[in-house]
C-alpha cells in the first residue's frame, strides 16, 4: 500500500482490528520511509448507499468526504483523526446494516451533530453553522444559551473559539 504522503510502497503494520463482526479490517500502518502513520481497510464490497440531498438530487455515500467535512469543524479540538476515523467507519457500519439502500443528507447530518454534541461543544457548533443546523442568528444564540444551561463544559467556550463560527449570518 503506497504511502499518501510520499507514495513509498513500503509501510509497516503497526496495528490490525477487526471491525462489523469480521467483515472489515482496519490497518493502521507506517510508511517505511516518512513514518507517517495512515489507515487503511480491507472489506467485502457491498452495493453503495445512496445520499438523498436536501435538493432531492442523489450521490453516493462517500466517506472520505463526509471525514473532511467533520475533520475540518474539529480542527484545533482534543478530538483525534483517529476517532473521527472510526466514528464514520461505524456510521457506515450502521448504513449498510439498514434494510433500505438510501439515507438523506439530514439524517446523515443529524448523526453526526448527535457524536460531535457527545464529544465537543466547539466542533458541535462549527459543524451545525456549516451544515446549516441554524436558521439565523436566533437559534445560534438559542443553542449557546441552551449549551450554557446544560453543560458545565460550555465556561471553557472561550470567545476565540466562538470566532471560527462565521458562516452564521450577523443579522
Ligand atoms: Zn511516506
Amino acid at each position: 500500500m503506497e504511502c499518501p504522503y510520499c507514495n513509498h510502497p513500503e509501510s509497516r503494520v503497526l496495528e490490525s482490528r477487526s471491525t462489523e463482526g469480521g467483515k472489515t479490517i482496519r490497518r493502521r500502518r507506517q510508511c517505511l520511509e516518512c513514518l507517517h502513520r495512515f489507515t487503511t481497510y480491507e472489506r467485502i464490497e457491498s452495493p453503495p448507499i445512496i445520499v438523498i440531498k436536501q435538493d432531492g438530487t442523489k450521490e453516493c455515500f462517500d466517506n472520505s468526504k463526509l471525514l473532511r467535512g467533520i475533520i475540518r469543524a474539529c480542527e484545533k479540538t482534543s478530538i483525534s483523526q483517529e476517532n473521527l476515523e472510526i466514528f464514520v467507519e461505524e456510521l457506515e457500519t450502521q448504513l449498510q446494516q439498514r434494510p433500505q439502500r438510501q439515507v438523506s443528507s439530514y439524517e446523515i447530518g443529524e448523526y453526526v451533530l448527535d457524536y460531535l454534541r457527545q464529544e465537543n461543544e466547539v466542533a458541535y457548533i462549527r459543524f451545525a453553522s456549516v451544515y446549516g443546523k441554524f436558521q439565523g442568528f436566533k437559534d445560534f444564540i438559542e443553542l449557546l444559551n441552551h449549551l450554557q444551561q446544560h453543560s458545565p463544559l460550555s465556561n471553557s467556550l472561550s470567545q476565540s473559539s466562538l470566532n471560527y463560527v462565521s458562516p452564521v449570518p450577523s443579522s
